[in-house]
């Protein structure tokens, strides 16, 4: 592999390899875009097949959080980290200091936050060497734990689709198949059954679904590859990606897509295809996910509840604008959101050419809408 290929293929400005002999860390920083500010995004921590495969991973994510910040409004650039190794035997408060300090030593140009692998408790050891970190517990000043979040920005999204889609904004009465009932999925079902609608559920998990049929005795049960086949008007996967398949788009009866998980699409230009052939509108799934982004992205101006709602609510707003582009430009919504995020990088960069006062040029506060 060569790896000059690989970073400039698409255009990341920084990749940072971190060792620690005492501690046993190596970990990748990919900063992609610092074009509307710092780079932020989470560490995961996995054990990669091999160093390859990490900085593969480490690339593929941050350029994936350049176009999700973008889209979602918010003045932050792309980056993302990996750990290398097996959490489980690894995970310890040295080696998460030793990484805090290659992420203080960017001074700034990444934050970083958690992710798959790393939890709030990891990243409270990484702060203890470095300002640059979120996802903090409520309890040290942070955002707390952003499911909440994504699903309030998933609810008020999938509002936007209907709404686009049939002119109706309210959800009462509509029926919503939610797959997965974990941290987003069961609080997606609260904001559901508190607007009127006719809940299906299914997860793999039995404690789970256990939980939300309990507080929910209205909501109906269906198993796991069932959930495709369910007579509902909107489907919401909140679970794994790639569910939207050549094997389960032709079963859907949704005429809306509106869920949490990453990479629904298996396989983007296909499957996005596929969809608008059957006449089911998709919600892009970095956009429509993107509340718990917004909602770490306010530590950095100190945590404030109200306003972290109002932002996440503004969801709505964006899905309309990408679907309105999407009928203009004659493009899929997905599309349509990587072109949102791409103008707002291009245009933000050329207002940055004017020269604003000495005090003003090096301005780097205000990250969030
Ligand atoms: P989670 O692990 O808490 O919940 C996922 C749930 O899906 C679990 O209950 C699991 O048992 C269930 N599940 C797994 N496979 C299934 C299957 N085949 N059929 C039915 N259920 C299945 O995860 P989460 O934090 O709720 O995240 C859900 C999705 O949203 C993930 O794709 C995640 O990447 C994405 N996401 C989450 C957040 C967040 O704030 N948590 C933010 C952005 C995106």
């Amino acid at each position: 592999m060569l790896i000059f290929d690989e970073i400039t293929r698409n255009n990341h400005e920084q990749v940072v390899f971190c060792h620690d002999e005492t501690t046993g860390l190596r970990a990748i920083i990919a900063i992609h875009d610092t074009t509307l500010g710092p780079a932020l995004g989470g560490t995961r921590f996995y054990p990669y097949a091999s160093d390859q495969d990490a900085l593969v991973d480490a690339l593929r994510l941050s350029r994936g959080m350049t176009y999700k910040s973008a889209a979602a409004g918010l003045n932050l650039g792309g980056g993302k980290a990996v750990i290398i190794g097996n959490p489980k035997r690894l995970k310890n408060e040295m080696l998460f200091r030793a990484y805090g300090r290659f992420v203080q030593g960017l001074a700034g140009r990444y934050i970083t936050a958690e992710d798959v692998g790393t939890t709030v408790r990891d990243m409270e050891w990484v702060r203890r060497e470095t300002d640059h970190v979120t996802g903090i517990s409520r309890a040290l000043g942070g955002s707390g734990d952003p499911s909440p979040m994504t699903a309030l920005g998933v609810f008020v999204g999938m509002k936007a689709a209907l709404s686009f889609k049939t002119g109706a904004e309210s959800l009462a009465g509509k029926r919503v198949s939610v797959q997965g009932v974990g941290a987003v999925g069961r609080h997606l079902v609260d904001f559901l059954v508190q607007d009127g609608a006719q809940v299906v559920i299914c997860d793999i998990d039995q404690d789970n679904l256990r939980a939300v049929a309990n507080k929910h005795p209205d909501v109906l049960v269906v198993a796991p590859d069932d959930i495709y086949d369910a007579a509902v008007d909107i489907y919401a996967p909140c679970a794994m990606g790639a569910t939207l398949n050549p094997d389960t788009i032709g079963r859907l009866k949704a005429h809306v897509v509106a869920g949490s998980a990453n990479n629904q699409l298996a396989e983007e230009d296909r499957d996005g295809a596929a969809l608008a052939a059957r006449d089911i509108i998709y919600t892009p799934d970095y956009v429509i996910n993107a509340g718990g982004l917004i909602n770490v992205a306010n530590e950095l101006e100190g945590y404030n509840d109200e306003r972290a709602h109002q932002q996440v609510s503004g969801i709505f707003d964006i899905i309309q604008e990408i679907f309105r582009l999407a009928a203009t430009e004659g493009v899929l919504p997905y599309k349509a959101a990587n072109t949102l995020a791409l103008r707002r990088i291009a245009g933000i960069s050329q207002i940055k050419n004017h020269w604003c006062g000495v005090q003003s040029q090096g301005r780097s506060r205000d990250w969030i809408r």
